[in-house]
C-alpha cells in the first residue's frame, strides 16, 4: 500500500478507524510523531491522515495534515495544559433545545454559543418540539437569534416538521449535535437517518461514568455524505479560558457596539456612555442575551 489519504473516524486507546478510498483501515501513530509534541494530541477523530503500510503488515499514521479548527477542551495536567481534541475539523455545532417540555434555558445556550464563538465553530440553534406550543409562539421565543445571525431549525419530530432542512444542513459536513438531555435530540437522529440516535447513545453509555478505559470517539456517515460526531456533551463547550474582557466580543450583537462606549474599557455594567446599555434599552439588543453576558462576566470575573 502506498501512502493513502484518509479521514480518522474513530479513535480509541491509540488505535484509528480511518475511512479512506480504500476502504476503512486501523491504523497506529507512527513513533516518530509522538515526540516533542505533549501540550495536544496529535491524532484526533476528524483529523486528515497518511497512512502507509509498515513492516508486519501494520498500518501506520505517517502524517497528520494541519487542522482547520477543532473542538478543544483543556484539561490541566501537571506537566502543563493539555488541549484535548474532541473533534477536529469540525464544520458546524448544533445546539439543540426544546420549545417547552422542558423549558429552554437561554442561559445555558448564550454559554454554548459562546463558547463556539470562542473556539471558531460555526453554530446552528435546533428547536424542538414545536407541536407543543406552535410555530409562530416558538419564533417568539427564539427568533432574536436568528436576528443575531444563527440559523435556526424549528422542528418537531413527533409532526415530523423541520427535518429535511436539518438534514440538508449536515450533508458533506462533520456536525456535532448538543443539548440538555430530554430536549429531543434522539428523535431528531432518528428521524434524519434511523439508527443513527441508537448508535450515538450506545458510544454514549460505553463511554460513561465511573469507567476507566479510555474514552472511544466515533462520527457516524450520513448516507448522504457528511458525518455526526458522537455528542461530545454539554461540558465540550464548557467555557475555558476566557477573560472576563473578552466575553463582549463572544455576543455578536453586542461585538460591534463596544467602540462607542465613553470608556476603552466599558465593561456595560453602568458605566456612563455605554453604547451596549443604550441599545438594550433601544430593543436592539435583546434583554436576554444581555443579561447573558453580565451574568457571564460576573462568573468570569476575580
Ligand atoms: P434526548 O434526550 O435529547 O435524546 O431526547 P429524546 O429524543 O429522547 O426525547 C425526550 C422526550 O421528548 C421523549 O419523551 C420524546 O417522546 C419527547 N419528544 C421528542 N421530540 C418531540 C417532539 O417533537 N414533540 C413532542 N411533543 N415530544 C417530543
Ligand atoms: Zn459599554
Amino acid at each position: 500500500m502506498a501512502s493513502i489519504r484518509g479521514l480518522v473516524i474513530r479513535s480509541q486507546s491509540g488505535f484509528y478507524s480511518v475511512e479512506t478510498e480504500e476502504g476503512v483501515v486501523e491504523a497506529r501513530l507512527r513513533g516518530r510523531l509522538k515526540q516533542g509534541r505533549a501540550a495536544g494530541d496529535i491524532v484526533a477523530l476528524g483529523d486528515w491522515v497518511w497512512v502507509e503500510s509498515a513492516e508486519g503488515g501494520e498500518v501506520m499514521i505517517e502524517e497528520v495534515e494541519p487542522r482547520e479548527r477543532a473542538l478543544v477542551r483543556i484539561a490541566p495536567r501537571p506537566q502543563g495544559v493539555y488541549e484535548q481534541v474532541i473533534v477536529a475539523n469540525l464544520d458546524q455545532a448544533f445546539f439543540v433545545f426544546a420549545c417547552s417540555e422542558p423549558a429552554p434555558k437561554f442561559r445555558m445556550l448564550d454559554r454554548l454559543l459562546v463558547a463556539a464563538e470562542q473556539q471558531e465553530i460555526p453554530t446552528g440553534i435546533v428547536v424542538t418540539k414545536i407541536d407543543l406550543i406552535g410555530k409562530r409562539e416558538a419564533k417568539k421565543l427564539f427568533g432574536h437569534y436568528e436576528k443575531v445571525g444563527y440559523p435556526l431549525f424549528y422542528t418537531s419530530a413527533e409532526k415530523k416538521q423541520g427535518i429535511r432542512a436539518l438534514k440538508e444542513a449536515l450533508i458533506d459536513k462533520i456536525s456535532v449535535l448538543a443539548g440538555p438531555s430530554g430536549a429531543g435530540k434522539s428523535s431528531l437522529l432518528n428521524l434524519i437517518q434511523p439508527e443513527l440516535a441508537l448508535r450515538v447513545n450506545e458510544v454514549q453509555q460505553s463511554t460513561g461514568k465511573g469507567r476507566h478505559t479510555t474514552v472511544e470517539r466515533k462520527m457516524f456517515p450520513l448516507e448522504e455524505g457528511g458525518y455526526v460526531a458522537d455528542t461530545p456533551g454539554l461540558k465540550a463547550f464548557a467555557l475555558m479560558d476566557i477573560e472576563a474582557e473578552e466575553l463582549d466580543g463572544y455576543f455578536r450583537e453586542i461585538a460591534p457596539l463596544v467602540v462607542d462606549c465613553q470608556f476603552r474599557d466599558c465593561t456595560h455594567s453602568g458605566e456612563p456612555g455605554c453604547a451596549v446599555v443604550a441599545a438594550v434599552e433601544a430593543g436592539e439588543v435583546h434583554p436576554e442575551r444581555f443579561e447573558s453576558y453580565l451574568r457571564l462576566r460576573a462568573q468570569h470575573e476575580d
